[in-house]
C-alpha cells in the first residue's frame, strides 16, 4: 500500500514534471510573412508573436513571458536594430505577459484600455500567483504594464509604415486589439483568427470571455473595410500567407455553423450534455487541431443562445 501511494506520487510529480517540460519546450519557429515581417509559430498551437522591421527600430505583435525569449533572439539574429514598440493583441497571458523580456531596448508599450485594465486587476494578479507558484518563465520575470492606453483607434507612424491599431471590441476577448499594416499588405488578428485549431475562449485568469455574436460582428466589421490584405496573421496556428480575407471567412463560418447547430438544437430541446455529445462539425473544421476547446465553445455559445437568440 505504502509503495503504491509512493508509486503514484512519483507518477504524478513526473506527470507534472512532464507538463512543465513541455510549455518549457514550446519552440517556436520563424515564419516570412513578407519582407521585414516575421512570424514565430508556436508549436504546440499556443499563441504566435508577430515582429516588423523597420530602418528606426522594430515593432513586436503580442509576446508570451514563456516564448519571448525566443522571438528576441530571432530579432537579433534578423536585424541590428532595437526594439522601439510593443503591442498586445489582447490581456490574456500568452499574448500580454512578454514585454519585460525586450527591457534592454526601452521599447514602448501601446495596448487597448481594456487590456490594460485587465492588466491592473485580474490578469496582474494571475501573472503575481504564477510568479509565487514558481512557474515557469514567470518566476523570475516581471509583469511590465502598457505605457499608452487608448480607445477607438490609434495611428502608428514609425520607420516608414503605418501602423493602424483598432479596438475592435468585445469579441474573443475584453478588448480585441488589431494592426493593419498597409504598405506591407499584412493585417495582424491576434485571436480574432485562428488557423487549422479551434478557437480559444478568451480565457482572462481563469474566466472565459468569448462572445459568439460579437466575434462574428468583428469579423464582418474587419471585412467590411475591403482592404488591401494579402496575409492575415493568426493568433494561433499557421499563418496562410497570400490567402487573404479567405482566412476571415474560414473563421466566421466557423462560429455560424456552431451558433445555428447549438441553437437548432436548442429548439429541439437538447440539454447542453447532450449537445456536446452530439454536435458534429462539417469537414472543413473536423480536422481542426486542440478538440477540447470545441466542446468549452459549445458551452458558451449554449448559454449566449439562451440568453440572446440568434
Ligand atoms: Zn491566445
Amino acid at each position: 500500500m505504502y509503495f503504491r501511494k509512493f508509486a503514484m506520487a512519483v507518477a504524478v510529480f513526473a506527470a507534472i514534471t512532464v507538463a512543465h517540460a513541455a510549455s518549457a519546450a514550446d519552440k517556436m519557429t520563424l515564419r516570412k510573412v513578407t519582407d521585414d515581417v516575421y512570424m514565430m509559430e508556436n508549436g504546440r498551437g499556443s499563441s504566435n508573436s508577430t515582429f516588423v522591421v523597420t530602418g528606426d527600430g522594430v515593432l513586436v505583435f503580442d509576446f508570451d513571458v514563456r516564448t519571448a525569449p525566443q522571438v528576441l533572439a530571432a530579432i537579433r539574429k534578423t536585424t541590428d536594430k532595437k526594439v522601439r514598440y510593443l503591442v498586445s493583441s489582447h490581456s490574456a497571458g500568452d499574448h500580454a505577459t512578454g514585454a519585460w523580456h525586450f527591457r534592454e531596448d526601452n521599447p514602448v508599450y501601446i495596448a487597448s484600455r481594456p487590456q490594460a485594465r485587465d492588466l491592473f486587476m485580474q490578469e496582474g494578479r494571475e501573472f503575481q500567483q504564477r510568479k509565487e507558484a514558481g512557474r515557469e518563465g514567470y518566476k523570475d520575470a516581471e509583469l511590465v504594464r502598457p505605457d499608452i492606453a487608448f480607445d477607438g483607434e490609434m495611428t502608428l507612424y514609425f520607420g516608414g509604415l503605418t501602423f493602424q491599431m483598432t479596438l475592435e471590441g468585445h469579441g474573443h476577448s475584453t478588448g480585441d486589439t488589431t494592426v493593419y499594416i498597409p504598405q506591407k499588405r499584412v493585417f495582424l488578428t491576434g485571436d480574432l483568427l485562428d488557423t487549422e485549431i479551434h478557437p480559444g475562449q478568451g480565457e482572462s485568469s481563469g474566466v472565459y470571455y468569448s462572445v459568439v455574436d460579437g466575434w462574428i460582428r468583428i469579423l464582418d466589421n474587419i471585412m467590411a473595410r475591403k482592404l488591401a490584405v494579402d496575409t492575415y496573421v493568426p493568433g494561433h496556428g499557421p499563418v496562410h500567407v497570400g490567402r487573404g480575407v479567405a482566412d476571415l471567412e474560414e473563421q466566421k463560418r466557423y462560429f455560424v455553423t456552431i451558433r445555428d447547430e447549438v441553437a437548432k438544437m436548442v429548439q429541439q430541446g437538447k440539454t447542453l450534455e447532450q449537445i456536446k455529445k452530439e454536435l458534429k462539425l462539417p469537414g472543413e473544421f473536423a480536422k481542426y487541431k486542440r478538440a477540447s476547446r470545441l466542446r468549452n465553445f459549445i458551452e458558451r455559445t449554449y448559454y449566449q443562445v439562451q440568453e440572446k437568440g440568434w
